[in-house]
């Protein structure tokens, strides 16, 4: 059983906390609480183990508590969710988000900067761009205290998304509306899922050769495939498993990536590789491909995952096929190791 790369979500506020100051019905502790919730189904469904700082409505633990659970549950993000004020509420046409990453995770800030362009593209607004906010001078100690006490907990990938203003006319009504959340949620985890690249199925499953038939039929374009056998196939969470894409991958099977390293080891028909789970997805799509090229009736046989980070591949060939050229070459493709 794999063990699932864990989150933690931090819903702002309490449930009343910040209400929208001109129209009734935007509380911020609310929203965002709904938010976290669409957010969490989406990330579980990504593969991951999500825990929040506010299971209920209702709850509103200090902001010192909500930072310490994500250091505490060794989680490898905190993702306060916010959405944003003016301090003169009469300045509505103030809008665009933005993202208070902490000064211990400086190194987390690509996932900052493609989670907060992912937030704008939906909300449809300008980038305040990704800050660092610290308190009393101090430039090792973060003013927000959820980000602090994360960081200063273990949990250094920890940062404050402000998703638009709630003091913009435009911004508080796109937050009223479930559908937008979602919306928001979708775009987040999938940007999560691709920076920290978790697969989704876990327990294992098997794939049989009639799997392996299908998936080649496709790629060979004479086959649509349903949705329950993309969600399946699509290892790298892109929603598609193209041919093009396979053709790329497969110059790497074929050993014509310069990349791939020259100390790879040497594999027969029937032995078993891992693939570091950032090439499992192409990996595959690459042996359906070979597959079809040379008509031997390879199939794959079992992958499943591995420590929640790794496959495992096995390689079948009918007997009396001399074309071991592609599982030789597989070897060199990158991220693969022989068990
Ligand atoms: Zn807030």
């Amino acid at each position: 059983m794999s063990k699932k790369i864990k989150i933690t979500l931090d819903p702002g506020h309490g449930e009343f906390g910040n209400p929208y100051p001109y129209t009734k019905g935007y509380f911020e502790g609310t929203q965002m609480w709904k938010l976290a919730g669409f957010l969490k189904t989406e990330l579980e469904k990504r593969g991951f183990e999500v825990v929040t700082t506010r299971p209920r409505i209702i709850d509103n633990p200090t902001v010192d508590n909500r930072g310490r659970l994500a250091g505490q549950n060794d989680s490898v993000l905190m993702l306060s969710l916010h959405s944003n004020a003016t301090a003169d509420i009469t300045q509505t046409s103030v809008t665009g988000s933005e993202v208070f990453l902490s000064v211990r995770g400086r190194e987390h800030k690509s996932l900052a900067e493609k989670l907060l362009a992912s937030v704008c593209r939906v909300m449809n607004h300008n980038s305040r761009g990704v800050k660092e906010r610290t308190l009393d001078g101090n430039p090792n100690n973060d003013f927000f205290g959820v980000i602090r006490n994360a960081a200063n907990n273990g949990c250094t990938c920890a940062m404050l998304m402000e998703h638009g203003f709630h003091t913009n006319p435009n911004d508080a009504q796109f937050l009223t509306v479930d559908s937008n959340l979602r919306r928001l949620a979708e775009a987040e985890a999938d940007v999560i899922a691709k920076h920290f690249g978790v697969i989704i199925e876990t327990p294992p499953y098997k794939l049989t050769t009639a799997d392996a038939r299908n998936i080649l039929r496709h790629v060979a374009g004479i086959e649509t495939l349903t949705l329950e056998q993309v969600k399946l196939y699509d290892f790298n969470k892109d929603r598609t498993i193209t041919t093009a894409h396979a053709l790329r991958i497969l110059r790497i099977v074929a050993g014509l990536d310069p990349d791939a390293p020259s100390s790879a080891p040497t594999l027969k028909v029937g032995d078993r590789v891992m693939i570091k789970e950032a090439y499992a997805g192409s990996a595959f799509d690459a042996v359906a491909r070979s597959t079809a090229m040379i008509g031997a009736e390879r199939f794959i046989t079992e992958i499943r995952t591995e420590k929640g980070v790794n496959f495992a591949l096995r390689l079948g060939m009918k007997q009396g096929d001399k074309s071991t050229a592609n599982t030789t070459g597989f070897a060199k493709a990158r991220g693969v190791e022989k068990i």
